[in-house]
């Protein structure tokens, strides 16, 4: 879908006479739909644009989410009813052109999703020193020097467990189970958040080695430990956060990234996926009495996180909570 094709053009006039055709006002559709690289460079809208990149990208909720506390901020301040906010499919091997043409458009914040977080890394102006560690950036902003990358994902985790745990990270021991681009972003936030210890689990051992290796500068005096999830050791603290950063889960056919029947009784699991909104790993700790969340809550405040850098307004979290909700319902 060609965004040429879904764009609502308004024939514009000034008081000098008629100034040609302008693209005033969008469909909804137009930011429902993933865009591409083709309609970026017949960009030509006026007002502040937003978009996620991704790819895939058609199954993302976050222009439904922050659509929603755009029209909420401009009921507040006017300034914001020229905002809106796309999503672009946007092919890895693509991402460095596209990250010049979103500049040359001057679109004011980027968020990026699987799988450019670690690619742009590379290819921003400017890091947030919080997003160093990480190696992963999920927040441009526009800049005169060009993109300032940030990392939002854990502010998103930490916020989210607090908010449905009710449990800080700090002084808390963190089970985590994966090791892909997420999983490192919650060891990095559970280990500046000063957790007791933080265990690891992944089911391959390669990449579990490899993220092991990059953590000490992180950790500190932080006792950090890796584990098999299918054989987990006896050391094992109770009252551990459990969070399942592994895409097990996604399918109905997954197993379970880890039994929690096998660990030391937890205070409560968080799983980042929330599309199924109950995954085995989430119906498994409800029939163990475990508090239990799933990832809705994170997507939400990573992208309060996003929207706040990019306007400097207090975000609306209620309106964005509202709509990611509606929007997931609409897909199931
Ligand atoms: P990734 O980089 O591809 O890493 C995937 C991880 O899942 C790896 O550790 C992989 O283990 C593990 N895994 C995959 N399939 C598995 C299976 N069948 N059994 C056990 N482990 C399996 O992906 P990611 O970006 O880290 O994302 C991981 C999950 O977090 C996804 O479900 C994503 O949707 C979710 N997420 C949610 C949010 C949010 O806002 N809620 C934000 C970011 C990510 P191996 O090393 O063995 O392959």
């Amino acid at each position: 879908m060609h965004f040429a094709s879904i764009i609502t053009k308004t024939l514009a006039f000034t008081s000098a006479g008629r100034s040609g055709p302008r693209y005033l006002a969008l469909m909804p559709s137009s930011w429902e739909n993933a865009l591409t690289l083709i309609d970026l460079s017949e960009w030509s809208r006026e007002g502040i644009s937003l978009a996620v990149l991704g790819h895939p990208i058609q199954h993302s909720i976050s222009p439904a989410m922050h659509n929603a506390a755009l029209a909420k901020l401009a009921t507040l301040d006017a300034r914001f009813a020229r905002w809106s906010y796309f999503k672009f499919d946007v092919p890895p091997d693509e991402l460095p052109r596209a990250l010049t043409l979103f500049r040359e458009k001057q679109f004011r914040g980027l968020n990026l999703t699987v799988p450019h977080k670690v690619i742009a890394f590379s290819h921003i102006a400017e890091t947030d020193p919080a997003a160093e560690p990480v190696g992963a950036v999920n927040t441009l902003s526009l800049t005169p020097n060009g993109w300032r990358g940030y990392n939002t994902d854990g502010y998103g985790l930490s916020t989210a467990i607090k908010e449905t745990l009710n449990r800080e990270l700090t002084d808390t021991p963190v089970i985590l189970l994966g090791a892909g681009g997420a999983a490192r972003g919650a060891a990095v936030e559970c280990l500046q958040r000063k957790c007791s210890s933080l265990w690891i689990a992944n089911r391959t051992q390669l990449n579990l080695d490899a993220l092991l290796i990059d953590l000490p500068p992180v950790a500190g005096a932080t006792p950090l430990h890796g584990f098999d999830p299918q054989n987990p050791p006896a050391g094992l603290p109770p009252d551990a956060i459990v969070i399942n950063a592994t895409s097990a889960g996604l399918r109905d056919t997954d197993a379970l990234p880890i039994d929690l029947a096998r660990l030391p009784k937890p205070s409560g699991v968080y799983d980042m996926i929330y599309n199924p909104p109950e995954t085995k790993l989430l119906a498994q700790a409800r029939s163990l009495g475990l508090p239990a969340a799933n990832g809705l809550s994170m997507l939400i405040h990573q992208g309060a996180r996003a929207l706040e850098i990019w306007t400097g307004a207090p975000v609306p979290v209620d309106a964005m909570r509202e709509a990611a909700t509606t929007a997931l319902k609409t897909r199931a």
